[in-house]
């Protein structure tokens, strides 16, 4: 039997149609985009090209899109970027973040407070993961430099109320920024209704590369870059762009524009069929998240009684890829800092199993692996 992938929210594979778009540009349509000659005139078209394509999809323009390495780079540009230049502009120093931020935002943040003298405000969410716009608003404060919530949870797959949050935060005149790396990949987004000032993408939780991603920098908001050097990307990222990944990305992002809805239906009954199986036939299991405003391709367990990094390699054995927490930490056995913060025990946070389905997912995958979890649950339980 053919091993299962079950960890679509770590990454996705390349949709063909997005390699056969990516092809030319590796050796036919070399030319670099700063370049006069028509070699680079080409690859210049190609990069607005793309640009327009994201652009489009998320009610933007263009001039609004910044390419980056990644989801990573754009979190890391987003807060860095937008905090030095509310220092500069006001001497403002504060940041309004939550501990279930994903790493890219939570350790640029703790940086920016450990050498560069801003102070955090943790943003406590509620024991499903859900961070409240009315506690954004009792923590806005005129030195806030930025705001950073995301739009989906990676380890819960929790929804925020983004767009609520969005506009306290327009009111107030402070700068909100959305990773929306993994929320990007399942539900439309309209930024000329979505008022949020910056929001990260990342291609490959959508079928796209690794190693490209996009910023969304609203017309009128200043970052100090963090990368110097060319004037690439509006002088706010220096470097040869890098054409195919980028063609790419525009074509896997295309590509959720149009099946977004198709996708959806056939991962939630996925999902759906998961997470009530799992609570039926395992007995010491809670569901973690929220159980109706959340991904639709995301379950999310904890298990009572064992070590989901032990699980993960057990199913792993059987032909079954999953993860624990996030794909960042696995390896280790700590318990995650998300789990901790929604309010559980290190003990109930160790239990921890995520299942994350994709468009190429079979109802018989998802069959095959409910038929192994209660032996390798039970297996692990009788070892402890
Ligand atoms: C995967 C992920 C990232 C990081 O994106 P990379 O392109 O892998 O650097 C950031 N935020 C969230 C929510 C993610 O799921």
């Amino acid at each position: 039997m053919n091993p299962v992938y079950l960890d679509y929210g770590a990454t996705t594979p390349l949709d063909q149609r997005v390699i056969t778009a990516m092809q030319p540009y590796f050796q036919k349509h070399y030319g670099n985009p700063s370049s006069l000659h028509r070699f680079g005139q080409q690859a210049k078209d190609a990069l607005e090209g793309a640009r327009k394509q994201i652009a489009s999809g998320l009610g933007a323009k263009p001039e609004e899109i910044i390419f980056t390495s990644s989801g990573s780079e754009s979190d890391n540009l987003a807060l860095r970027g937008t905090a030095f230049e509310a220092r500069r502009a006001r001497g403002a120093d504060h940041l309004l973040i939550s501990p279930i931020e994903h790493p890219a935002v939570v350790s640029t943040a703790k940086q920016l407070a450990a050498l560069f003298d801003f102070h955090i405000s943790w943003l406590e969410p509620d024991r499903y993961g859900v961070i409240h716009a009315e506690s954004v608003a009792e923590h806005l404060d005129d030195r806030t430099a930025i705001v950073s919530v995301m739009h989906a949870n990676n380890e819960v797959g929790t929804l925020s109320p983004i767009k609520e949050i969005a506009e306290i935060c327009r009111e107030h005149q402070v700068a909100f920024h959305t990773d929306a790396v993994q929320g990007a990949a399942h539900f439309p987004i309209d930024l000329d209704d979505l008022k949020v000032d910056l929001l990260s993408l990342g291609a490959h939780k959508f079928y796209g590369p690794k190693g490209v991603g996009a910023l969304f920098v609203r017309e009128g908001l200043d970052l100090i870059p963090s990368q110097t050097g060319g004037s690439q990307e509006f002088g706010l990222r220096a470097a040869t762009e890098n054409i195919p990944l980028i063609i790419g990305m525009a074509e896997a992002f295309q590509l959720v524009q149009e099946e977004h809805q198709a996708r959806l239906t056939h991962c939630q009954a996925l999902r759906d069929r998961i997470i009530s199986e799992i609570q039926k036939i395992i007995p010491g299991c809670e569901l973690t998240g929220h159980p109706q405003h959340r991904l639709p391709n995301h379950a999310s367990f904890l298990f009572r009684g064992l070590d989901g990094s032990q699980l993960v390699l057990l199913l792993d054995q059987q032909g079954f890829a999953c993860s624990s927490g996030s794909a960042c930490k696995s390896g280790s056995s700590r318990p995650s800092a998300v789990l901790s913060a929604l309010g559980y025990s290190q003990a109930q946070a160790l239990g921890s199993l995520r299942i994350t389905v994709g468009k190429d997912t079979q109802e018989s995958d998802v069959e095959a692996f409910l038929s192994v979890l209660p032996d390798c649950v039970s297996t692990l339980r009788e070892q402890a």
